[in-house]
């Protein structure tokens, strides 16, 4: 039975091995036939007594006799072939019918000699018994070396923070690592031989078949894809994925081609893809470019997106020949809002005007937020003028319902500038820049209310940004001017104080007004500077006529809250009455009501130390703002003035007065001086007269002067209104 007869090297060094044979002179000479060789022998006379020896001892073989009297040779085969199946046993036997053989074979023995043997026979047979063996063990300690590697791998694989998975050549999931099971919440089975359309967001199939589908192999075949994979179950939306993807070589796996006409390694046989979930980074990148496109207290766009859709607009209708519209929209009273009932209750009212805003758009038009109390609107799609002053009026309409706001009732209006396309001009800037003028113009002309852009406003007014350079070059090159509106004792006519009023003389406009600058000066903080100058150029003036002996006046000179807001505010007034020599009793300082309400304390600390030193405080406007009377009766104010609108109602049907009577007696009644400003008409005096309000300011006696012209006035001896009282 045996195959070569060049006998195999013995692989072990000692192989051990049990002769079994109930003949003892045979066993004898088989044991010093193997021993010569090299083996450890071990030897057993029967069946019963090789089955002890081999439960205890580590053979590498048994050479075994059939026919023995206690256990028969197909018992010992038999046994090892079920508890010892790394022995390799021989038959040594004299019974060499092909049935015994067969039957031998089958329960499990190597191979068979014949007796009486040929030593070198026995020897070969044992040889090459002993190298299958080997040859056995080693394939057994590489499948499991093997298959504890596969066990290795699968477990990073799976344990990996990042998708694992292989697709055929079809795009067929061929595996899937339980990362991705997990993520996505599939069920393997759900996956494991479906196309990868499954998994991919429709709108990231194209780039996913692009890479998988990519049949190139070789160097630079890897690819980069985000793609968006679908969870299972619809309600947990898509995750973001950064896919690393790799056609499969075979040669790179391992595995080679069969067959060999193909160039071997090159056959595209399907995709392998890392995948990274760069979910959280996605939405992050989102949120942060969602902030840096949207005002983050109303939600709407901001500057650069309104800029951005006005780009995409203007490109749109120069293509069609059609047009669109501008508008900016400025709240008309939102600062003195936001002055005096502070800024969380500002930004509410910011949160309502924008829901009503909201209501007066189409789908298409873009509302966007500018900074501030500025917003402005995009109808990027008119057909006619009419549409956008339809949607302007819309919007006056939504904003003249009063607002309620943590129980305070308040009014708003706004001044809107429109601009259209292509009359007022076809560039971005262009008509940003001429819906603002337009704005502007509305907000010179009594606000609230709507204009669209026309010439003539171009050449009347600047937009706010011309205004604001001019008005710190003004500043620069002092183009303001003090005048001086008298204040008069209604009982006799003769002037007893003077209000500061300021004027801009414009190198181009001539004589500005401060209802055209003071409130982009307050907006810009600009009006800390103007209102300081005012107050030392007034000191300048009193300084002058005490010099000429002209009998003193109070002269008033007006402060915004910003200045009031400003630390070293009573420094500045107190060092400032002190380099012009002027006595503090000599000046008072006009604060409106809102200047007053917030930092109450701060406030209250400065007035107090200026009136210590003798300086008088008004409340101007007094009635428009929001102050009660408990809390106006904790400053130290000697003068209230009442606001020209409610002197404006005394008209010949008293009962609209009654306002003014109320401000009166209360004046009266707290003991404060009391003024009457904006007095036009003979009306309008007596009536105050009867009611005992004697110091009066307005046209009917005088509009402010030029300093020349007030100097003029008070160096006449007798310098009365006299006249104007009869
Ligand atoms: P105001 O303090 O209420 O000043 C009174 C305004 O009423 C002045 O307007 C005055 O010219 C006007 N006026 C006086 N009598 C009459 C009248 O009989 N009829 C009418 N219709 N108006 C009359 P002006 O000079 O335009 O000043 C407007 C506002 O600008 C002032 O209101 C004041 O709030 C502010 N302002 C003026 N100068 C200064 C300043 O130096 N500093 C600050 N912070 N504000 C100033
Ligand atoms: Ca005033
Ligand atoms: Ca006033």
């Amino acid at each position: 039975m045996t195959r070569d007869n060049t006998r195999p090297a013995l692989t072990n060094k000692n192989p051990y091995v049990l002769v079994v044979d109930d003949q003892p002179d045979l066993l004898d000479s088989l044991r010093m036939l193997l021993h010569s060789e090299g083996y450890r022998v071990d030897t057993a006379t029967g069946g019963a007594i090789a089955l002890t020896q081999l439960a205890v001892n580590d053979y590498d073989a048994v050479l075994l006799d059939l026919q023995m009297p206690d256990l028969s040779g197909h018992e010992v085969i038999k046994y090892v072939a079920r508890s010892k199946p790394h022995i390799q046993t021989i038959v040594v036997s004299g019974e060499t019918s092909f049935e015994s053989v067969r039957t031998c074979m089958q329960e499990g023995a190597y191979d068979y000699v014949r007796k009486p043997y040929i030593p070198d026979e026995i020897l070969t047979t044992l040889a090459n018994a002993l190298k299958a063996r080997a040859l056995r063990l080693q394939h057994a300690t590489m499948e499991k070396a093997l298959r504890e590697s596969e066990q290795l791998h699968r477990y990073i694989v799976n344990n990996s923070p990042d998708l694992v998975y292989m697709l055929d050549d079809r795009g067929r999931f061929t595996f899937v690592n339980d990362t991705l099971i997990r993520l996505l919440q599939y069920d393997r089975q759900d996956l494991i031989g479906k196309h990868y359309s499954v998994l991919v967001h429709e709108e990231d199939m194209e780039a996913a078949r692009f890479v998988f589908n990519e049949r190139r192999t070789g160097d630079r075949s890897s690819r980069h894809v985000e793609l968006r994979l679908r969870c299972r179950n619809p309600r947990h939306g898509v995750r973001h994925f950064d896919n690393h993807v790799l056609p499969i070589e075979l040669h790179s796996t391992g595995v080679y081609q069969s067959d060999a006409s193909l160039e071997p390694g090159r056959k595209f046989s399907g995709t392998h893809g890392v995948a990274k979930d760069i979910t959280l980074r996605k939405k992050t990148e989102k949120l942060i470019n969602y902030q840096a496109y949207h005002d983050l207290l109303t939600n709407l766009p901001n500057r650069a997106l309104f800029n951005d859709r006005l780009h995409q607009a203007l490109a749109h209708v120069r293509r069609n020949n059609g047009s669109l519209a501008v508008m900016f929209l400025d709240l008309d009273r939102f600062k003195t809002i936001n002055d005096s009932l502070g800024h969380a209750m500002g930004d509410q009212l910011l949160q309502s005007v924008t829901s009503r805003l909201k209501r007066c758009l189409r789908e298409e038009d873009t509302l966007s937020r500018f900074g501030g109390d500025e917003f402005t609107l995009l109808l990027p799609n008119i057909q006619h003028r009419d549409d956008a002053s339809a949607i302007a009026t819309k919007v006056m309409d939504q904003l003249s319902k009063p607002f309620v706001i943590s129980g305070h009732e308040m009014h708003v209006s706004a001044s809107i500038g429109i601009a259209l396309y292509p009359e007022a001009g076809d560039s971005m800037e262009v008509l940003c820049k001429k819906a603002d003028i337009a704005m502007y113009y509305v907000k010179a002309n009594g606000k609230s209310g709507f204009k669209f852009f026309n010439e003539e406003m171009n050449n009347e007014f600047t937009s706010r940004v011309t205004l604001e350079r001019d008005l710190r070059k003004a500043l620069e090159e002092n183009q303001f001017h003090v005048f001086f509106q008298p204040k008069v004792d209604s009982a006799n006519g003769s002037v007893v104080g003077l209000e500061c009023l300021i004027r801009w003389q414009h190198p181009t406009r001539g004589l500005v007004l401060p209802g055209e600058f003071i409130p982009l000066a307050e907006e810009t903080n600009l009006i800390v500077p103007l209102g300081a100058w005012a107050f030392e150029a007034t000191c300048a003036e009193i300084a002058r006529w005490n010099s000429q002996g002209i009998t003193p006046v109070v002269v008033s000179v007006n402060v915004s809250a910003r200045q009031l807001e400003q630390a070293d505010f009573a420094n500045f007034v107190l060092n400032t009455l002190d380099k012009y020599q002027v006595p503090a009793k000599q000046v008072e300082l006009e604060i409106t009501e809102n200047a007053i309400i917030n930092n109450r304390k701060g406030v209250i600390n400065k007035l107090t130390r200026l009136s210590r030193k003798g300086v008088r405080i008004a409340i101007d406007d007094f009635g428009t703002g929001y102050c009660s009377l408990a809390y106006l009766q904790q400053f130290p104010i000697h003068t209230l003035k009442i606001d020209r609108s409610f002197i404006n109602d005394i008209r010949d049907d008293k009962s609209d007065a009654c306002i003014v009577n109320a401000i009166i007696s209360l004046a009266q009644g707290l003991k404060l001086h009391l003024v009457a400003e904006g007095v036009e008409t003979r009306h309008q005096l007596d009536y105050l007269k009867r009611l005992g309000c004697t110091e009066v300011q307005g046209h009917s006696f005088s509009a402010a002067l030029s300093a020349e012209h007030t100097l003029d006035m008070l160096s006449d001896i007798t310098p009365r209104f006299e006249a104007h009282l009869h």
